[in-house]
């Protein structure tokens, strides 16, 4: 698959407000964006970390995945997402390869891009997120 670098880290938190002071205070880093995505019932807010960013998760929806998440395992890394360039070949590329994928087709995830999920029971326990800048 050859991912070209880490897009970004998502990480599942209580709360952006109680969030991102952390980040912006301890790690000095500036928070350029916060978006809700509705689709996947979460705010996020996002940081720059080199050419990787953070993606903090906050549920909008007790039922959704985040909150769940955080029910089951608190608060911390939800997924690790990967650059790629031809979403859909790769989809295709690691089912080949056996991997289970949550999403067959790609959708549209934060910040404009396509992304898919590869399920965790293929991936060592880390759910994954491939992802695509179609503007690329
Ligand atoms: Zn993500």
């Amino acid at each position: 698959m050859k991912p070209s670098h880490i897009e970004h880290l998502g990480i599942a938190v209580n709360s952006l407000e109680e969030a991102i002071p952390f980040f912006e205070k301890v790690l000095e880093l500036e928070c350029y964006a916060v978006e809700e995505v509705a689709d996947q019932k979460v705010k996020t807010a996002f940081f720059k970390v080199g050419q990787t960013k953070i993606e903090l998760l906050e549920s909008t929806d007790s039922e959704g995945t985040i909150a769940k998440f955080i029910e089951k395992k608190g608060q911390g890394v939800h997924h690790v997402a990967f650059a790629v360039e031809g979403l859909e070949k790769e989809l295709e590329f690691v089912a080949g390869q056996g991997v289970k994928l949550i999403d067959k087709t790609p959708r549209k995830g934060a910040e404009g891009l396509n992304i898919a999920f590869l399920h965790p029971k293929s991936t060592c326990g880390i759910l994954m997120e491939l992802c695509e800048n179609p503007n690329k």
